[in-house]
């Protein structure tokens, strides 16, 4: 029987970015301050790749996302793991992920989410940075009832609105209640509302 399908974003969602873009500093010997690093703070490039420049700082997040370090970026909430393995019972996850259009840099992307999470994904989709996701969302739709996406920017949120999917932002906070309704703040509170409105028996 076709399972609803449960659509995700990558980078902020399932895996620390950030956290790969600290380490990419420190090989430059570059210090990422702390608090750049919590999901709250949005950042600009430019202060989290420490240039001026706006162009420099791009330049460097195409030169991280097209190095290795790309493919070995921690997880972001811990819970996740065991979440999405048990969801994936009741769902076909798949993720959506504005990672790059290179083909290496995908191949690291899939890499670091297996090595992480196994086979829990159906499809990982892997599009250039920067572009809207409304076109997956909607070939999703079209292929089973979407029953939810999250993404951590409200931008990608907004498309999945559009599309009448279930939308939701995420913002891990492993102790933080969610400060507005459509919010959440780890994979915990997600498998929890789709306890609670019935997605999962
Ligand atoms: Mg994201």
């Amino acid at each position: 029987m076709e399972k609803p399908i449960l659509a995700t974003d990558v980078d902020g969602v399932l895996l620390n970015w950030k956290g790969g873009v600290a380490a990419f500093n420190a090989s430059r010997g570059v210090a990422t301050p702390r608090e750049y690093l919590c999901p709250r703070n949005d950042v600009p490039l430019r202060q989290l790749f420490d240039t001026e420049c706006r162009d420099q700082a791009y330049d460097l997040m195409i030169e991280f996302n097209r190095s290795p370090m790309l493919g070995q970026l921690p997880l972001l909430d811990p819970s996740a793991v065991d979440v999405l393995q048990r969801l994936s019972q009741h769902f076909d996850i798949v993720a959506i992920t504005s990672v790059g259009e290179w083909a290496e840099t995908h191949e690291r992307r899939r890499q670091n989410l297996k090595d992480l999470f196994g086979d829990v994904f159906r499809e990982v989709v892997c599009l250039p940075l920067r572009v809207s996701k409304k076109e997956h969302l909607a070939r999703f739709t079209e292929q089973g009832r979407v029953v939810a996406w999250f993404d951590d920017l409200a931008e990608h949120v907004e498309t999945g609105k559009e599309l009448g999917i279930p939308s939701y932002q995420f913002q891990f906070c492993p102790n933080g209640a969610p400060s507005k309704p459509g919010l959440f703040r780890s994979w915990r509170d997600i498998e929890s509302h789709l306890e609670q409105t019935m997605l999962v028996a």
